[in-house]
């Protein structure tokens, strides 16, 4: 993907105005406003029909910025050395003094924070006064955006702009993890958790479906493609989508590969654009074979399960 410098600016010129853009991550697109701003973030809200309720992530450039809004621990500091930038997401305590509006946390006194790779966003980011809050580009409930075209089918003319950065790398959402009392995971996504573990040496408490939610990204119907769909299928019925994560020697007009070499890397990087493509030809249903639950087929498969509550 090219980069280009007036694309940069003509979005920073959007933000700075306090609107809301569609903008490029390593792990979906974003729809990003100044997290300063209250009348700014709340136009991210309506846009998406999402629940005040459900608090922001707020994305800086650099720790120093960060230090501003949030208090940091020694364990955040050891997972920000090993992994950010990157696609890990820290629920921190929020400071009394902090800019940070509070619709974007809906008066928490935590705060989600993100330090994006992908180099567009990092040139716009470093290029503004403020950090940018910033959830996933889609229509609340529905399948996250990985390219820049996906976010305009979802919000059309509604936003003023989407900055293009080619199709997302990961392709699956941040992992939360809240440091705020001790360390455990709040979403699984984009790093896997055994590599969290080895950096700060223990073992990590997985609370993605808490009887008491933390994050709404922990609800039970989520990333849905608007159509039904099963896991853990032989094979598909008759006029059913087949998504299948190993080329096979089948080739079938409803069989959708999500990787060549049965890579579970390619395969959450293509999740998010198949359940879209599958959902445009018209079927009116699809069928997932049976994913293999480690690594990244762990994210893969909590994304399908919440994806399957149609
Ligand atoms: P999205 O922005 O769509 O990727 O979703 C962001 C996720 O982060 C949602 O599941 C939020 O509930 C979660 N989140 C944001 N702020 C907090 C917070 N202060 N505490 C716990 N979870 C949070
Ligand atoms: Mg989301």
């Amino acid at each position: 993907m090219k980069f280009n410098q007036s694309n940069i600016k003509k979005a920073k010129k959007y933000l700075d105005k306090n609107y809301c853009i569609g903008v490029p991550t390593e792990t979906v697109y974003g729809l990003a406003a100044n997290a300063f701003s209250s009348y700014a973030v709340k136009k991210i809200f309506k846009l998406k029909k999402r629940p005040k309720s459900n608090p922001l992530i707020v994305h800086y450039s650099n720790i120093s910025d960060l230090k501003n809004d949030c208090l940091i621990s020694d364990e955040f500091l050891k997972l920000y050395k090993k992994f950010c930038p990157g696609p890990l997401t820290f629920v921190l305590h929020l400071k009394k003094n902090s800019k940070i509006s509070k619709i974007v946390t809906n008066n928490k006194k935590t705060l989600a924070v993100r330090f994006p790779k992908h180099r567009v966003f990092k040139k716009l980011i470093n290029d503004l006064n403020y950090p940018l809050a910033a959830p996933s580009a889609n229509i609340s409930t529905k399948v996250s955006a990985v390219k820049a075209s996906d976010v305009k089918d979802d919000f059309g003319k509604k936003i003023h702009y989407v900055l293009d950065g080619g199709k997302s790398k990961i392709g699956l959402e941040s992992t939360i993890i809240d440091l705020t009392k001790f360390p455990q995971i709040l979403r699984l996504g984009g790093l896997e958790v055994s590599k969290i573990e080895s950096v700060l040496n223990k073992k990590i408490k997985i609370n993605i479906n808490p009887s008491k939610k933390i994050a709404p990204g922990q609800s039970k119907l989520h990333y849905s493609p608007g159509i039904p769909l099963r896991m853990n299928a032989l094979k598909p019925k008759k006029n059913e989508a087949y998504l299948l994560v190993k080329k096979k020697k089948i080739k079938s007009f409803n069989y959708f590969y999500l990787s060549k070499k049965n890579d579970l890397k390619e395969a959450a990087k293509n999740l998010y654009s198949y359940l879209r493509k599958i959902k445009n030809k018209g079927y009116k249903s699809i069928a997932v074979e049976k994913i293999p639950n480690i690594g990244l087929g762990k994210s893969i498969n909590d994304r399908l399960k919440r994806a399957s509550r149609f």
